[in-house]
């Protein structure tokens, strides 16, 4: 079966590889220069930087034994996370549910009468949203002090107008012994998906798709996908080459996915179309001068008047780094196609030197780069769009994998199994 691979990122890379290794060779077609999409590194004067943190959590079998295959298991550290969450002048440790001991006393005391109340009241009906579903589980105070500021900035989305398929994995629940313990000072247990995570020791995240596209035969990078014709099976690259399929694996984002095809969409599909909702991050990278300012390896600003939402410290838990300098990632959302970039990467380094986190007069190294889309927002609609989606692109042989393709939230471990199980198909099918 002739199969052709839309993007080179993890994802694309997993699938190609493991189709390989069963002997069959499927094209990956990548528009940039080199292959890993959101996983690449870069390196500029010995700074290594990620696009945004990327810290590999392994919770499956499978993941670890295929990372072992690849050689890189055993070049991974692992590190006990180790993160805050800043609220007002106060730094307390993440996650806030159990750690409410560092915030101001007033702070500390909403969050543990609201939980309380919260944990006291009577449940009603199952939550349908995510603002219903924070206040019955963690109360007021949490919700007002963290949960709802952040993810306004984060998915620049009201809490009533998210839904839930996304927070189970992602939201520890601690029940009120642990929240009183918090509030005390008296936790120290990890908690979490992200409890634990691995990094390679030396280099960036890079390490990883640049181990499976060692291995990859059909990797065409500069080779952007720009038109899709449906109907005749064929998809064409900028400079005009056409290449026909019987089947595509799409690891691209959906909306830009489907913006290239030629085909007249039926109007439910349209209709989904218009209903994906997303946002983009930038990230900007620093290269800096001297010991880093915090030992943690990021922390949370829910707080609205503080530009980005998250600030890592990649080179506490890398080799990412000159002897005696650091760097830092800085995120922060927009909306699809609009914002003033530069003047946002301005008031951020602006507040950054502000709250003692980066000397302007050190930075040896700067670079913003957009990540578009970033972040699915999960409100009511996705769910039933993507469906809608995924159903008729599956009746052209276009079939979705990855985070952005499936329009969905998912982290690395993930891609590699998306990218398995999409091989697995094809090799299904061509038996
Ligand atoms: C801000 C942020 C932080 C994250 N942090 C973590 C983390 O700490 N840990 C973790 O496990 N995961 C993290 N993730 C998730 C992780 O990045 C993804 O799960 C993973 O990179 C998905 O890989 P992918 O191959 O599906 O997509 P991508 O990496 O986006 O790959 C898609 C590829 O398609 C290419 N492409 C796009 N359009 C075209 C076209 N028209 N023609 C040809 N090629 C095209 C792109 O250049 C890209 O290489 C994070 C994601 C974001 C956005």
């Amino acid at each position: 079966m002739n199969t052709l691979i839309i993007g080179g990122g993890l994802t694309g890379l997993v699938a190609a590889e493991r189709l390989a290794a069963a002997g069959i060779t499927a094209p990956v077609l990548e528009r940039e220069s080199e292959p890993g999409g959101v996983c690449r590194s870069i390196e500029v004067d010995g700074f290594i930087f990620d696009h945004t943190g990327h810290l590999l959590h392994v919770a499956r079998p499978e993941t670890e034994a295929y990372l072992g295959e690849l050689g890189i298991w055993d070049r991974l550290r692992v590190w006990r996370r180790s993160a805050a969450i800043v609220v007002g002048n106060h730094a307390t440790p993440y996650p806030i549910q159990i750690h409410t001991h560092g915030l101001a006393a007033a702070d500390r005391r909403d969050c543990l009468l609201g939980f309380i109340r919260a944990w006291a009241t009577e449940r009603g009906r199952e939550p349908e949203n995510f603002r219903d579903w924070v206040l019955e589980r963690f109360g007021a105070g949490f919700a007002e002090h963290f949960f709802f500021p952040y993810n306004r900035k984060l998915y620049r989305a009201e809490p009533e107008e998210l839904g839930l398929d996304w927070v189970g994995r992602y939201v520890p629940k601690p029940d009120l012994e642990e929240v009183v313990n918090g509030a005390l000072g008296l936790h120290d247990e990890a908690v979490g998906y992200n409890a634990v995570f691995r990094y390679p020791a030396t280099g960036g995240i890079r390490l990883l798709p640049d181990r499976v596209a060692e291995r990859v035969p059909g990797l065409r990078t500069g080779a952007e996908v720009v038109r899709l014709n449906l109907a005749a099976r064929w998809l064409e690259l900028a400079g005009g080459e056409r290449l026909a399929y019987e089947t595509v694996i799409a690891t691209i984002g959906l909306p830009g996915l489907l913006d290239m095809v030629l085909d007249e969409l039926p109007a439910e599909v349209a209709e989904a179309r218009k209903a994906l909702r997303w946002v983009r991050v930038l990230n900007i990278a620093l290269g800096v001068r001297g010991p880093a300012p915090v030992a943690e390896h990021w922390r949370y600003f829910p707080d609205p008047g503080v530009p980005y939402y998250r600030v890592g410290f990649p080179s506490n838990h890398g080799r990412l780094a000159p002897e005696g300098c650091h760097t830092v990632s800085v995120e922060i959302s927009f909306d699809p196609g609009t914002g003033n970039v530069e003047a946002a990467a301005a008031e951020a380094e602006e507040a950054l030197a502000g709250a003692g986190l980066v000397d302007p007069a050190a930075v040896e190294v700067r670079r913003l780069t957009m990540v578009d889309p970033a972040y699915v927002v999960f409100d009511h609609e996705r769910r039933q769009a993507v469906s809608v989606l995924r159903r008729w692109l599956g009746s052209h042989d276009i079939r979705l994998s990855g985070r952005w393709a499936e329009w969905k939230y998912s982290a690395m471990e993930d891609a590699v199994l998306d990218g398995m199980a999409a091989a697995r198909r094809v090799v299904k099918e061509a038996d």
